[in-house]
């Protein structure tokens, strides 16, 4: 197997010299311990996951938890999670989707590996598209975006967070800041691909 970025997985292609940091997470500070993603989001699994979120054709579902459930398996099966935290998407933009997909792919996971899905945060402003933004705009987009959820406690907890797909890993990690900072024990984040 290849090296792979010890924070974000991303593979590098030539052997390095035991554990290392790739270029996107070296200057950065995280919040979020580890980033994993099942698979790569080209050909049949970038198509899918498009279907499913722009297409709204919800019957690919069960695709991309089975995926979701490989990378699961490969990165987290393990250790004890109390909870799966889907990333949130803004009240309106659900609205117009129909559904969060992030939250379809935890739900169908979390049933098969019987960990509940508590939809522990909110985004309170709604954002534009990261993928549309350079890194250091996706920083400013997403700062002060996001909370944790009316009654939702996640002190001494230890929370999965669920995405379909992570570029930077921006989100996820603005996710993991509010977790951490109300008292989570450990965040990590699993995505179905990594864009
Ligand atoms: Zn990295």
């Amino acid at each position: 197997m290849r090296p792979f970025c010890e924070r974000c997985a991303e593979p590098f292609s030539r052997s390095a010299p035991g554990e290392f940091l790739c270029a996107n997470c070296l200057d950065r500070h995280w919040s979020l311990g580890r980033l994993r993603a099942s698979y790569r989001a080209v050909g049949v699994v970038r198509e899918t996951i498009l279907r499913f979120k722009y297409g709204r054709e919800y019957a690919v579902r069960p695709w991309l938890g089975r995926w979701m459930r490989d990378g699961f398996r490969q990165h987290y099966a393990g250790e004890s999670w109390d909870a799966l935290i889907p990333v949130p998407l803004h009240a309106e933009r659900r609205k117009i989707r129909g559904f969060n997909q992030s939250a379809e792919i935890a739900r169908w996971l979390g049933a098969q590996v019987k960990i509940p899905v508590v939809e522990g945060l909110v985004r309170v402003r709604p954002t534009l598209s990261q993928a549309r933004l350079k890194r250091a705009e996706r920083l400013r987009n997403l700062r002060g975006a996001l909370d944790l959820a009316p009654g939702f406690d996640p002190r001494g907890q230890r929370l999965l967070l669920c995405d379909d797909v992570f570029t930077t890993g921006a989100t996820a990690d603005a996710c993991a800041k509010v977790l951490q900072k109300a008292g989570a024990a450990e965040v990590a984040a699993l995505a179905v691909a990594r864009g």
